[in-house]
């Protein structure tokens, strides 16, 4: 789903992730996720000038963040990051403006590249909602990253992978309620850890 002009320079280039990844459920367009878009070619978007409003509308991350260079590219980086509006968001993350999904289409080499941590890590800091998904139900991470705060990045790199491993275990094996206890030990994780210090 792309191209408008934005605010920043930036333009998709050879990305066209959004128009695979992403599920769509609106009257002109259908389509489910990880699945390219039937308008789709290998020169881009195949009805660009009469794209639908859905198209027209949506910016990733990367397009929207002024902050994430070139390397942040979806299809670069293997990393898509979709803002989750204000009002989808818990309450207590609501001050901090809009959310962010990491949709992690990369493998774990796209969650340990450099500068994911420490992106993830200004985010929780920040106290904006930060979610992780595989293309799975989304996890909202903040919880389980106090690291984040001393800037702990080892240890926030090894937690975001972790759960990103939860999320692929879930969507190959169990679903997505079979990974449950496994956050529920990282919480319990996190509570010992807390009353350690
Ligand atoms: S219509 Fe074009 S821009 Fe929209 S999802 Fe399909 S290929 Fe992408
Ligand atoms: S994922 Fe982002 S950079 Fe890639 S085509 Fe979509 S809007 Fe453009």
């Amino acid at each position: 789903m792309k191209r408008r002009a934005d605010p920043s320079s930036k333009s998709c280039g050879a990305c066209n992730l959004c128009c695979i990844e992403l599920p769509i459920e609106t009257p002109e367009l259908r389509k489910k996720a990880q699945t390219p878009c039937s308008h789709l070619t290998d020169k881009g978007c195949g009805i660009y000038a009469n794209r639908f409003p859905i198209c027209r509308q949506f910016l990733c991350g990367w397009r929207l963040f002024p902050e994430l260079g070139e390397e942040w590219r979806p299809d670069l980086s293997g990393i898509m990051i979709v803002q989750v509006a204000q009002a989808d968001l818990p309450d207590a993350y609501r001050p901090a403006g809009h959310g962010m999904q990491f949709l992690v289409v990369g493998g774990e080499d796209a969650v340990t590249r450099p500068g994911v941590a420490e992106y993830v890590a200004d985010q929780v800091s920040r106290g904006v909602a930060v979610y992780l998904t595989a293309n799975t139900p989304r996890a909202l991470i903040n919880e389980y990253l106090p690291a984040a705060a001393s800037r702990d990045l080892p240890t926030v790199r090894r937690i975001v992978l972790h759960l990103y491993r939860l999320l692929m275990a879930a969507r190959a094996k169990k679903g997505f309620l079979g990974m449950l206890p496994h956050f529920y030990r990282l919480h319990v994780e996190k509570q010992r850890a807390a009353v350690k210090r």
